[in-house]
């Protein structure tokens, strides 16, 4: 399946991705998780990305479409993919739209992952995230702690808070998603390929896109 996950941070675009990789081998393509990779190993795309990840800016869009223009010719997308956090503005979805068109690759459709925002802060702030950047698992301090506190289950390395995830860089984040990446929500009901799903279980968004691709 080729999918764009849409949704404000903490929405749980994540865990439905990964969640969807299981049904067909389709692959979870996370620009934060790219980007947090290159900030660890320091590379250019790291330094250039950093100081606008930690206020919790959106990076330029030239910088992200060109990870993605090459992340999508790659051979495991061949099966499938799903778009975690790209998409994140408008001049970007355009791009995006003009780059499927020339790779010939037709997308299923955008999932816009609908959650209210109390439920959004709460997840924020008790989110957890491996330190290892191939690793990257997510945990919750309330709803699904690591098995020992503070080092994850998968790899064993530290398990961390996020710089982006302090009370003042959650605000500024769910404040740049409002301002830029809700009006792809319009963009997309326009281009008719949007489905909005209500829901705070992964489950419940994954059986709506189920039905979604059966119909
Ligand atoms: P995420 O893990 O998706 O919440 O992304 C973490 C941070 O990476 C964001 O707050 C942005 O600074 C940056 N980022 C991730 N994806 C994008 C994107 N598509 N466009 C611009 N910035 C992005």
């Amino acid at each position: 399946m080729k999918l764009i996950l849409l949704g404000a941070p903490g929405a749980g675009k994540g865990t439905v991705a990964k969640q969807l990789t299981q049904l067909d081998g389709s692959v979870q393509i996370s620009t934060g998780d790219i980007l947090r990779g290159a900030v660890q190993a320091g590379s250019d795309l790291g330094k250039q990305a950093k100081a606008f990840m930690d206020r919790g800016d959106l990076v330029p869009d030239e910088l992200i479409m060109g990870i993605m223009e090459k992340r999508l010719q790659d051979p495991d997308c061949k099966q499938g993919f799903l778009l975690d956090g790209f998409p994140r503005t408008i001049p970007q979805a355009e791009d995006l739209k003009k780059l499927l068109v020339k790779l010939g690759i037709k997308l299923d459709m955008a999932v816009n992952i609908d959650v209210p925002r109390n439920v959004i802060l709460d997840r924020l702030s008790t989110r957890r995230t491996c330190s290892n950047s191939k690793c990257q698992a997510i945990y919750n301090v309330k709803s699904m702690p690591p098995k020992k506190e503070g080092i994850c289950d998968k790899c064993g390395s530290p398990v961390v808070q996020r710089e982006d995830e302090t009370e003042a860089a959650i605000s500024h984040r769910l404040d740049t998603y409002n301002k830029k990446t809700a009006p792809l929500i319009g963009f997309y009901e326009k281009e008719g390929m949007l489905i909005t799903v209500n829901a705070t279980s992964s489950e419940a968004v994954i059986a709506a896109i189920k039905k979604k691709l059966a119909a």
